[in-house]
């Protein structure tokens, strides 16, 4: 964290302060940035559109502080002035947005509950203000949490992030908290010690639920958790070894579809043979509520049940991107690797890439075309698999995205309250 000596921030509450007038402010230049240096000659630069850390009024520069605790706006407008006299000064001021912390907005809704909030987290204001350019800190990022975003950038644990937009004349916040989250409408406290959450993607779902809610309402989908061995290391690339046995439950939750998907047969000759897909054994529908309602047993074919649930279509593809594909999707602080947004990027992505290889359909795209023609079905992954599914230059690991719970060995699998998916 830099430490710039900078005078003190000039807002209202601070004794040296003295807001620029109308007159003034007009009288300046606009410009597109400015450079601030610290004691030790450190420049720093600000454009217009850059979010910045501002040094809050009463802290004196220097002063040992902890990144959330600075303010935080939105620079929407720079313009300065000259003096000429016998030493040529410059005075630079910036119109801000300010972006509210959770302590900020009691002072507006007084019913509002920041302890749901982390202390990064921000609400974007309507509240502007002038600042003089010696309180500015830093450039920073802010990013969006967006709880129904299956594209949702990973946030680590030290960045700025938003989620709700402050309507200061309605005192409300955009959307509401308590909208759409889990069944106990608690929003998501991301720095709660116990927090994990489990999203189900399914289109008509994409909402995220609390394990302790899940627990409670006794959620839990009537399997043991996935069994997932990595494979040796040595096998050739889309050939794990035999070792890599993944639960596909968690698989088939479709980011795309809310219908019921199933495997290939693990003896399904690969690549030529066309087969015909089973269509014992499917998820029971229930068409007055639309809901589909899948048990264990519907998403494996007889044959592979005979073999102990080996999932043969997947032994074809690179084990780690079975692996990924087949994690639940998990947010919150006994997560750590997940930082606050959690794995739902790199799952959605890898889950598409598994279901597009394999040209996994549903029972009734399946019963319209009768046949499924298993031909044309890639088996291979493409070679830039990896790159598709965590990004060109990803932010976290693949194998972070793995989930790993801390005080939990295995991670239960859980039954979707809303569609009853695996989650
Ligand atoms: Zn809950
Ligand atoms: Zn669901």
């Amino acid at each position: 964290m830099p430490k710039r000596g900078t005078k003190k921030g000039k807002t209202a509450e601070d004794p040296e302060y003295r807001p620029l007038t109308d007159a003034e402010w007009n009288r300046m230049l606009k410009y597109g940035a400015f450079r601030v240096s610290d004691d030790v000659k450190n420049e720093y630069r600000f454009s217009r559109g850059d979010t910045v850390t501002i040094l809050p009024h009463g802290i004196a520069p220097g002063t040992d502080m902890v990144q959330s605790d600075y303010w935080v706006a939105e620079i929407l407008e720079i313009r300065g002035i000259t003096y000429k006299g016998p030493e040529i000064s410059t005075d630079v001021w910036a119109n801000v947005r300010w972006w509210y912390s959770a302590k900020d907005v009691t002072g507006v809704i007084q019913s509002f509950d920041p302890t749901k909030c982390s202390p990064y987290e921000r609400m974007h204001s309507d509240h502007t203000d002038r600042v003089s350019s010696q309180a500015f800190n830093e450039v920073v990022k802010m990013k969006k949490l967006c709880d129904d975003d299956l594209e949702q950038p990973y946030i680590s644990p030290n960045e700025f992030y938003s989620r709700y937009d402050l309507n200061r004349r309605g005192k409300r916040l955009e959307p509401t908290p308590a909208g759409s989250s889990c069944t106990c409408g608690a929003p998501y406290a991301y720095h709660d010690s116990d927090t994990v959450m489990h999203f189900c993607p399914r289109p008509s779902c994409r909402r995220w639920y609390h394990q302790t809610c899940l627990l409670d309402a006794g959620s839990l989908f009537d399997v043991p958790a996935p069994k997932v061995q990595k494979s040796s290391g040595k096998s050739k690339r889309g050939r794990p070894s035999k070792a890599a046995t993944v639960s596909p439950l968690l698989l088939l939750t479709s980011p795309d579809t809310s219908a019921t998907l199933r495997l290939p047969s693990a003896r399904t000759p690969c690549p030529a043979k066309r087969r015909r897909m089973s269509t014992r054994g499917s998820a029971s529908v229930s068409p007055q509520k639309g809901k589909v309602i899948v048990t264990p047993e519907d998403l494996l074919e007889d044959s592979d049940r005979e073999e102990g649930g080996s999932a043969g279509a997947l032994d074809r593809l690179p084990s780690k991107l079975v692996l990924l594909a087949s994690q639940p999707i998990v947010r919150g602080t006994l997560f750590t690797t997940g930082g606050v947004s959690g794995n739902v990027r790199p799952v959605v992505r890898a889950r598409r890439l598994v279901h597009e290889i394999l040209e996994l359909r549903s029972d009734e795209e399946d019963n319209m075309s009768a046949e499924y023609n298993n031909d044309s079905a890639g088996v291979e992954a493409p070679d830039d698999w990896e790159e598709r599914v965590m990004g060109l230059q990803p932010e976290v690991q693949l194998n972070e995205c793995v989930v790993k719970i801390q005080g939990q060995r295995s991670i239960p699998v859980f039954a979707c309250p809303e569609c009853g998916s695996a989650i």
